[in-house]
């Protein structure tokens, strides 16, 4: 078959699937998953119309929760065979929208695959469903002494399918890697409906890395029914410090002091003085009063190695102007310390109505001048901005405060958010460090890529997905209608009002 060199995009008279096509497709998908495996009441639909990413909302057209890697494969083929769009959804604790479903398309739910079907502890490695949930890995294998490394701080409930597709990172990626370094096979569901392996779970398969090109792609070049990842040893020893300071610039300081030295953490975290107070307000964390900024720094591995790395640490920690160091004694003392930062999304909560967690990275040595940057942007705006991140890798999570209740201040709040963007760019970074572009962030991908950049990437999707059908509008800009800004649009467009133009 020819493949196309773009996937056919949606156009106003040219919609993927129809609420008919996907009426035909009921008795097929109930026969495949089911009558309780085929959601159809829009009360019930309504349940997964977001991910994480409340901003964009749509109610799918129906929802399946296939039980086993063949029901997923049949039920994409009824989908191409109708040519009704699909989308794949985890635990839909993404944060860009990659789990926005379609309207006539049928969302294929892995909530029920969720069995770690072998643990291979001789050779390091597991097999499981892509509903199993990260956490749920490393408390399966930690009888062996292993844990399984990738670590988002959403791994209670995000699923391993989840992390495939983003490519997810966490805390301790910094020095044990992201996803991608930690899957060494995945059995996909092909857009057209075939089962099939990429990788042999050795990590070392002739021929081009294809396991490696479908982590992070975002749902779109398939659905993962099977992950085989690699495990590792828990390390012998772990120590963590808590280094305050009167600036988020002494902060950044730091970082490049300890990197700078060729020590590698497990985890430098960093937190500013409005995430600390959010965090205090919801935990308690006791971090030391008045400081402007925390950093957290885990050091693990041979006892030895982080007996040296660990006095190191603390004298660049304080050579950067630190007023107050911690060490935790114990592993309670060392949750106590995590769990300021583990809760700071959540707790900012409690001091904004709303918010926008942005994620964009920038070089290490630029995190003091961006920092300035955005405390300037926000103060320019009169829109506060929480600063919680991963600091070791550079990747920002700006967490932009707003009130829902006024329409300026969102509007305000996206602008900000995208100015913060800009200027991760303008200082050599990335639109995204580990949340994904999804649906959120299409249209600043040509803010970093060129047209030919993204018709090579296009040239990739269409190899998987001639159709278009998988995870359709995600990733790619679609074109959009001058001075169109991302977010929640608030009334009609003018060119909609003007009778110029039709939503369908
Ligand atoms: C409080 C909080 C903290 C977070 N912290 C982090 C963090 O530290 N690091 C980080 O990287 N992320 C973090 N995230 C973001 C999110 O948890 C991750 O992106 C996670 O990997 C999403 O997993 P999920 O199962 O919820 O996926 P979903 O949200 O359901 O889906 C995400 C994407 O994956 C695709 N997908 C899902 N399952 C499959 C499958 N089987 N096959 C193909 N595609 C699939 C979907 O189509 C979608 O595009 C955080 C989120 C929250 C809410």
């Amino acid at each position: 078959m020819t493949r196309p060199r773009q996937p056919p995009l949606e156009q106003p008279g040219q919609r993927l699937g129809s609420s008919a096509d996907l009426g035909g497709l009921i008795p097929q998908l109930t026969a495949i998953c089911g009558q309780d495996g085929l959601i159809s009441d829009p009360m019930e639909l309504r349940t997964y119309e977001c991910d994480g990413l409340t901003a964009h909302r749509c109610s799918p057209g129906l929802v399946v929760l296939p039980e086993t890697a063949s029901q997923v494969a049949a039920v994409v083929r009824a989908c191409a065979g109708a040519k009704v769009p699909f989308v794949a959804r985890g635990s839909g604790t993404g944060l860009s929208g990659g789990a926005l479903p379609h309207a006539d398309g049928v969302l294929i739910v892995t909530a029920r695959m969720r069995r770690i079907i072998e643990i291979d502890p001789g050779s390091r490695r597991a097999i499981v469903e892509p509903g199993v949930t990260n956490l749920a890995v490393s408390k399966a294998v930690q009888q062996y002494g292993l844990f399984y490394a990738p670590d988002p701080s959403s791994q209670q409930i995000c699923s391993v399918g989840g992390n495939v597709a983003e490519n997810s990172g966490g805390a301790h990626c910094l020095k044990h890697g992201f996803t991608v370094h930690h899957v060494t096979g995945l059995e996909i569901v092909t857009p057209e409906g075939e089962l099939t392996w990429l990788g042999d779970g050795t990590g070392a398969a002739p021929g081009y890395d294809l396991v490696g090109a479908f982590t992070g792609s975002e749902g779109t070049l398939g659905i993962v029914t099977k992950i085989i990842v690699r495990l590792t040893p828990v390390p012998q020893a772990v120590t963590t410090l808590l280094a305050a300071y009167e600036t988020t610039g002494q902060g950044g300081a730091a970082v490049s002091a300890i990197i700078g030295a060729g020590i590698v953490p497990a985890a430098i975290e960093m937190m500013d003085a409005l995430s600390i107070e959010a965090a205090e307000a919801a935990v308690a964390c006791h971090y030391p009063q008045g400081a402007g900024a925390v950093l957290i720094v885990e050091l693990d591995g041979p006892e030895a190695d982080v007996r040296s790395e660990t006095a190191a640490v603390r004298k660049l920690a304080e050579q950067a102007g630190a007023f107050e160091i911690i060490e935790a004694a114990d592993p309670a003392e060392r949750a106590a310390i995590w769990a300021g930062r583990k809760s700071a999304f959540a707790a900012v909560g409690r001091i904004s109505p709303a918010y926008i967690v942005q994620d964009g990275v920038v070089p290490r040595t630029a995190l003091p001048q961006v920092l300035d940057r955005i405390s300037a942007l926000s103060a320019q705006a009169g829109i506060r901005v929480a600063n919680v991140f991963h600091a070791g890798d550079g990747n920002l999570h700006p967490l932009v405060l707003f009130d829902d209740e006024s329409p300026e201040q969102e509007a305000a709040a996206e602008v900000l958010s995208g100015a913060i963007l800009d200027e991760c760019i303008a200082h050599g970074g990335s639109i995204t460090g580990e949340h994904g572009v999804g649906v959120d962030k299409s249209s600043y991908l040509p803010r970093m890529f060129g047209a030919d950049d993204l018709d090579t990437m296009q040239l990739l999707r269409c190899a998987f997905d001639p159709a278009g059908l998988c995870n359709p509008g995600k990733v790619f800009p679609t074109p959009r209608m001058c001075g169109e800004v991302p977010g929640v649009r608030r009334g009609p467009h003018p060119l909609v009002a003007s009778g110029q133009a039709e939503i369908f």
